[in-house]
């Protein structure tokens, strides 16, 4: 029998992990953050059972999943485990019910309906489902996301849904390789959570940055980065 400990993935997760963490109490303490403001979800989407568990061994408990079905298939064999399990992909109306029974977090709503929904299916057993609204800051025509004016009125709307905590915003920002191009895009985010923040939305989370740009991310003052492929390596295709 082998064990999880001596595969080859095992030590490699927890390398990446432990490496992944250091960079961000690095870039904590470079932009002036406070120590352990910065926290780490694992975005593992098309990674295996085995790779989570491997990093869940080495200390890991958010982990962020895209694909509802995925999730559900992979949840059980994970169920003893103490995983707080984030929704990230995009939110299909058809899929509330599921995530709303099964998730922690959802990062990506953007619409009232989706906001209503979530709320309504949410189990009364279960704590709020606590959920970030996504804001498109990039001006390309992306798929996913409010536009910035857009985000004060559903902020305002999700505030009144019981069952809901609303806890902050996401964003997915078009790819840039510069690093101040990459922080421009973050900033505005930022600029948005501070205005909400200040018109009395009180918000302690704004999940952004991933294993490309998470500095830039910590820079303009991410409280989330959401990691994959720097921790588990190319995604498969499980
Ligand atoms: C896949 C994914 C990530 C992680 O991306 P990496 O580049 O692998 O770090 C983060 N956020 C969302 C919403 C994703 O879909």
């Amino acid at each position: 029998m082998i064990f999880l400990k001596d595969s080859p993935d095992m030590e490699i997760i927890e390398n990446n992990l432990a490496a992944i963490r250091k960079l961000i109490s690095d870039y904590e303490a470079k932009y002036g953050r406070h120590p352990g403001s910065v926290h780490l979800l694992a975005a593992s989407k098309s990674q295996s059972i085995e790779k989570i568990t491997a990093a869940y061994h080495a200390g890991q408990r958010r982990f962020g999943e895209n694909y509802l079905q995925e999730a559900l298939s992979k949840m059980p064999a994970l169920a003893d485990k103490q995983i707080e399990w984030h929704f990230i992909g995009p939110v299909q109306s058809n899929k509330t019910r599921k995530i709303a029974e099964n998730f922690s977090w959802v990062h990506g709503v953007d619409n009232m309906k989706i906001a209503r929904r979530l709320n309504d299916q949410r189990p009364d057993q279960l704590p709020r489902l606590n959920i970030c609204i996504e804001v498109n800051v990039s001006d390309e025509a992306s798929k996913s996301g409010v536009r910035t004016d857009e985000v004060l009125p559903l902020a305002a709307y999700c505030m009144t849904l019981p069952r809901l905590q609303l806890r902050g915003l996401m964003t997915i920002p078009h790819e840039h390789e510069n690093f101040s191009d990459q922080r421009k895009e973050f900033h505005k985010l930022y600029t948005l959570w501070h205005a909400l923040n200040g018109k009395g939305i009180l918000l302690d989370t704004l999940s952004m940055g991933m294993s490309g740009d998470f500095e830039a991310a910590i820079a303009e003052g991410s409280t989330m980065v959401r990691i994959g492929t720097a921790i588990f390596g190319k995604r498969g295709s499980i």
